[in-house]
């Protein structure tokens, strides 16, 4: 089969032919539907090889969605033929974290050398992808492979950082959304879905600032020396309630703790090499600072409830498998407009 393959340190990915996965016991094999592309996919390609935790190459794609092709021995709990999605972080399924749904926190993961597809395990930018596990799926319905492939990344990891600051951001307070790209334009989507806050998102493209007011952010601004400035003022003096970093580069994330207020929370989602120092007098009082990853399994089922009601509009550019090396040159080039998705 045909598959988007990570092979050597610091090369682009290639598109080559790979051998067709077996289901092994209790796997389950999905002939791929679509596959979103993912920035995260850079950070992995920038590690050295010390820094790598698994060999090359690797097959790319962490956002899957496909339809079930053969059940390996003992199997069970999807039909073939039915359309489903893939929950990513895979983890253990057993520890404390994984019996709570949370497998992108499991306590057992890095030990047991488990790893999520396209991220360590062959990824979903491919023709077949293998699952481990039947629990790693939620079923699609009626929802659309290419809108919905990013919902699995791009659309439960905002969907988890927008969660923990849900009860803060009652009606009259304001959230920013820092970075309007696959991840962010999912994100001011969920805060106007979640939240009745007004939503300020920034960005350095003027289109994408475009999109941000299409998806329904209530104002878009440039993310410059300025910003920081511009939200004070938006929000009389006293900052946001809630401020996503969806960049996290040293900018993005001294703009995020200069934007933000008193009990206020910052969500560092983005993994551009930013950090934000606390401690007394640096930010304002009980500013609360956190970096979480990806979302739980019951949150990618909620994320899916969301997307059935009708009010996620998802911007996917489509590119055929073959041309998935170009689409990595535009996202890295800041050219994709919403999320580039693989269709094989
Ligand atoms: P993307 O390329 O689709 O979007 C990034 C956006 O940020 C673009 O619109 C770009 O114009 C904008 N941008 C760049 N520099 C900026 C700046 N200084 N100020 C404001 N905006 C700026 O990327 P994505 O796929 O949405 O991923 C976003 C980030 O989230 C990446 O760092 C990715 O690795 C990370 N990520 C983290 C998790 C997690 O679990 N923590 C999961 C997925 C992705
Ligand atoms: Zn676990």
């Amino acid at each position: 089969m045909k598959a988007l393959q990570y092979q050597r340190i610091s090369e682009p990915p290639v598109l080559t032919t790979v051998e067709d996965p077996e289901p092994g016991p209790g796997q389950v094999l999905l002939e791929v539907t679509a596959a979103g592309a993912c920035h995260s996919d850079f950070a992995v390609m920038g590690m050295t090889a010390q820094q790598l935790r698994f060999p090359l190459p690797l097959t790319l794609g962490h956002e899957g969605v496909g339809t079930v092709a053969a059940l390996g021995e003992g199997a069970g709990g999807v039909q073939v033929g039915e359309s489903v999605a893939v929950y990513g972080p895979w983890g253990c399924g057993v520890c404390h974290n994984c019996a709570q749904g949370k497998e992108n926190y499991c306590l057992r993961a890095d030990r047991e050398g488990i790893f999520p597809p396209g991220l360590g395990a062959p990824g979903a930018m491919a023709e077949y992808l293998l699952v481990d596990d039947a629990r790693h799926l939620v079923p699609l319905g009626d929802l659309d492979p290419v809108t919905t492939a990013p919902l699995t990344d791009a659309g439960l990891t905002p969907y988890h950082a927008v969660k923990l600051s849900v009860p803060k951001l009652v009606a009259g307070t304001t959230a920013v959304v820092i970075g309007t790209g696959g991840l962010g334009h999912i994100g001011i989507q969920l805060l106007r879905a979640m939240t009745p806050a007004r939503v300020v998102a920034l960005d350095v493209a003027e289109e994408k600032l475009e999109l941000a007011r299409n998806v329904g952010a209530h104002e878009a601004l440039l993310s410059d020396t300025k910003a920081a400035d511009r939200i004070r003022e938006l929000t009389e003096g006293q900052g946001a309630t809630a401020v996503l970093d969806f960049v996290g580069v040293p900018p993005t994330t001294a703009l995020a703790g200069q934007s933000v207020g008193i009990e206020g929370d910052v969500t560092l989602v983005g993994i551009g090499g930013g950090s934000l120092p606390v401690g007394f007098g640096i930010l304002p009082y009980e500013t609360t600072v956190r970096s979480p990853y990806w979302g739980s399994r019951s949150e990618l089922e909620e994320v899916l409830a969301l997307a059935r009601r009708g009010v996620l509009d998802i911007h996917v550019e489509r590119f055929p498998l073959d041309e998935a090396p170009r689409a990595y040159e535009l996202l890295h080039e800041g050219k994709v407009n919403g999320r580039a998705v693989m269709v094989p």
